[in-house]
């Protein structure tokens, strides 16, 4: 393990939203200082952009428990139905708003302040001596221009929501995006409300085949039920939608399950012009001012289009670190040792082993990525994995080992398979999906591919083998 700078420094966490306050909170209770940088004017500003979304996890998966104790030791009365659902707004309110004011963390917390850089004092990225005893600086933009802070160590929970994807399949914008931008909205905009009049009674294209989409088009569903006109189209790069329809009754959320099939419903009733295997490859503007969404790879267009919702994900933001030592996973972009867990190519059941500070951590000792940004490019993460890995790390932080290991999550099963849903299904001992998490061997994405493991073979075949390729410290030979 290495060494961080010995010093009374604070520790900087970057983002005020769930995670970002769950680290504070946990920093605290270890008795260390820490300083937040939250780029928003108020906490959990990525939350608030989508407050109109209800959450699919209740309320006990959304309560951080260094948190909780913070805010129950100053008052706080938890939600009283901690079964029930809380929209995005909600959780703000209800519960991060209370703990970003709380006393503890108040003056803690400062707004405005945008990170746009780290590095350690006097140490460039190519420096190796001395490196792991110089202070982390921050570089971080405020209403007073460009400040710098030194902290001893930086956990960086900035999400990925302020850097959606965009269009095109091959990750890029597509020809014309950049150009039609005043039609087109990312993320989750709030269609039965604020962003009613932009979709009430228009021809509107939804792109994406996540939980965000899903969402949008359950929304539309419904202002069409309200406002006659109200057109719903749905393109989606792939041709099979069982995985986008989830696992239904097997989703350890029930609410997560029932968005799909809520989704599903629609689709077979028809409410939607569904279009499969559709890559956008460009977007052009016709006489009438419509949109014409070209496919990538065929003579598909689709026509007419008024609005366009970008469901496509999110990416992490690389520039922050990029003066810092960081090993990253070559193509989701969370570290090396996380990726295999969360890898959507490979993991099967959707279910994410226990993991903290070791696969959290970078050849840059004493900086971590926490929260949603941990998982990069991957989708699906879960507040409750946030909480876990703040709790592991601030243990890490202390040089308390024995608790910074003892990572201990039950995250709740999607109950949907990568591929071979279906044989999967009638394999899995008791239905669930690939036989939920491994037992024994922690390099396992689920009991089939331990068992597999076991018998000699590679994996369960959940996903396709793409070889990652391992990380090499030999310098020559
Ligand atoms: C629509 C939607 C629904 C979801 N539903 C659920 C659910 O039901 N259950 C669940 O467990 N998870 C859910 N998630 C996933 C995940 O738990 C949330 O995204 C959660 O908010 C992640 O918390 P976080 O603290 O890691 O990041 P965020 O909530 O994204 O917070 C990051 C914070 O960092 C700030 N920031 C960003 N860049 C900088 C910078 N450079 N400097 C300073 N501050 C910065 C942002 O303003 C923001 O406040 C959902 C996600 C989305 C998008």
């Amino acid at each position: 393990m290495h060494p961080t700078p010995s010093t009374a420094l604070p520790v900087a966490v970057i983002g005020a939203g769930p995670v970002g306050l769950a680290a504070a909170a946990h920093l605290l209770q270890r008795g260390l200082p820490v300083q937040v940088f939250e780029a928003g004017s108020s906490p959990a500003a990525h939350l608030q952009g989508y407050g109109h979304v209800r959450l699919f996890s209740p309320w006990r998966f959304n309560i951080d428990r260094a948190a909780r104790a913070l805010l129950q030791r100053e008052g706080w009365q938890p939600p009283a139905d901690e079964g029930a659902l809380p929209t995005a707004a909600e959780l703000r309110e209800q519960y991060l708003l209370p703990l970003a004011h709380s006393e503890a963390l108040r003056q803690r917390v400062q707004y405005g302040a945008r990170v746009l850089a780290i590095s350690r004092r006097g140490v460039d990225k190519v420096k190796t001596r001395g490196r792991e005893q110089a202070p982390f600086v921050l570089q971080w933009q405020g209403a007073e221009g460009v400040q710098e802070f030194e902290a001893r160590a930086v956990i960086d929970a900035s999400g990925t929501w302020g850097q959606p994807n965009p269009l095109g399949a091959h990750g890029l914008p597509v020809p014309g995006e950049r150009e039609q931008a005043a039609q087109i909205q990312y993320g989750m905009p709030d269609i039965l409300g604020a962003e009613r009049g932009r979709y009430a009674g228009r021809r509107v294209l939804v792109v994406g085949a996540g939980h965000s989409a899903a969402g949008n088009l359950i929304a539309l569903a419904q202002l069409a039920e309200e406002v006659p006109g109200t057109a719903i189209v749905w393109a989606v790069r792939g041709q099979d939608l069982r995985r986008l329809f989830g696992g239904g009754s097997k989703d350890g959320l029930p609410a997560r399950g029932a968005l799909g099939e809520r989704l599903r419903a629609l689709t077979e009733a028809g409410r939607l012009e569904l279009h499969t295997g559709f890559a956008i490859g460009r977007i052009s503007p016709d006489e009438a001012g419509r949109l014409q969404v070209h496919s990538a790879h065929d003579a598909r267009r689709i026509e007419g289009i008024e609005q366009i919702v970008a469901a496509t994900g999110a990416r992490p933001n690389l520039e922050l670190a990029r003066e810092l030592r960081m090993r990253l996973d070559p193509w989701l972009e969370s570290t090396e040792a996380l990726a295999p867990l969360i890898d959507p190519n490979e993991h099967s059941c959707g279910t994410v082993r226990p993991h903290g500070h070791r696969e959290l951590q970078h050849p840059e000792a004493g900086f971590y990525a926490i929260g949603a940004k941990s998982y990069g490019r991957a989708p699906n993460f879960l507040m409750a994995t946030g909480y876990e890995q703040a709790r592991s790390v601030a243990a890490a932080l202390v040089g308390d080992w024995a608790a910074a290991d003892d990572v201990q999550l039950e995250l709740p099963e999607t109950g949907v398979c990568s591929v071979d849903f279906a044989a999967a299904a009638d394999q899995a001992p008791g239905g669930a999906c690939c036989g939920g998490p491994p037992v024994q061997n922690a390099s396992a994405c689920c009991v089939k591919d331990e068992d597999a493991k076991a018998a000699g073979a590679t994996g369960c075949g959940c996903g396709p083998a793409v070889a990652r390729p391992k990380a090499t410290s030999a310098c020559c030979g």
